[in-house]
């Protein structure tokens, strides 16, 4: 007799749920700036990283410094990403701040990453001179942009580079139609599902997200979105939050969402060899 039917004979059949919640996430949304690191210390950011169950996490940070010492203690953990932010104020500044192009350009001299962002860009502002020359050292380096944008921003990026990589921050925030709309228009578009709950609100998914996923399987991921230091403590719940809503899809879509998708965007990335 197969082993389950035991199980279910002695009504011991759980252990398959538990298994479920094993599945791999890889958070395609996470930040660790200048000010998360006082009360987080580089140690105890990748032990919740680890607790989490992740596979991965595409990490980025004001000032960057924290990108990197993550990276130097989990390489096969961590996937760094670029922000043009030297600190949390330049979020609404970068745009028309000259200093940022010479950040990039001075980062990306000497580090490596396999994405520029998440930086916040709206409507003309994404043709302004310094976002055009993110846009060209993104081309330049090979890297995603991880865009936190309207459909007029992403339209404006994608002018300036039709072949640009682009990971739409919370998709954009956007209902599903607007989102699907970009994905019909964009192959090189994936969204990130971050900071954001009514795909997958008490565990079901509702039927307009379902069909978007459906129609685009290979498109999205998870994230938490750890804007502020203590939404960190949000990670492992993310993680388990996301198992559950993703259990009631196919499971082969399910995986893909998990951590697939934003395997395969960052398949590229390979971490320096250790020491
Ligand atoms: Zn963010």
């Amino acid at each position: 007799m197969p082993v389950r039917c035991v199980l279910l004979l002695l009504g011991l059949a759980a252990p398959l749920p538990a298994l479920a919640a094993e599945m791999p996430i890889f958070d395609a949304h996470v930040h660790y700036s200048h000010d998360a690191w006082d009360n987080l210390p580089p140690a105890d950011a990748v032990a919740i990283l680890r607790k989490a169950g992740l596979k991965r996490a595409l990490v980025s940070s004001s000032g960057d410094e924290g990108t990197q010492r993550l990276v130097a203690l989990a390489p096969e953990l961590v996937i760094p990403s670029l922000r043009p932010y030297r600190t949390r104020g330049d979020l609404s500044t970068w745009a028309r701040d000259d200093t940022v192009a010479a950040f990039l350009g001075e980062r990306l001299r000497r580090s490596r990453y396999a994405a520029i962002g998440e930086f916040h860009l709206y409507g003309a502002d994404a043709d302004l001179p310094v976002p055009k020359r993110m846009v060209a050292l993104a081309k330049q380096y090979g890297l995603v942009l991880h865009a936190h944008s309207d459909v007029d921003a992403l339209e404006r990026l994608f002018r300036q580079d039709p072949e640009a990589r682009i990971l739409w921050a919370h998709s954009g925030f956007e209902r599903p139609d607007a989102v699907r709309e970009m994905l019909r228009r964009h192959k090189n578009l994936w969204c990130d599902l971050a900071f954001r709950t009514e795909h997958g609100a008490g565990g079901k998914v509702p039927a307009e997200w379902r069909a978007l996923f459906t129609e685009f399987p290979d498109r999205f991921m998870v994230g938490t979105d750890t804007f502020t230091p203590e939404r960190w403590y949000y990670i492992v719940e993310h993680a388990n939050w996301s198992r559950v809503w993703l259990a009631d899809l196919p499971p082969a879509l399910a995986e893909r969402i998990a951590w697939r998708n934003a395997d395969t965007l960052f398949a590229s990335w390979k971490p320096a060899v250790s020491q």
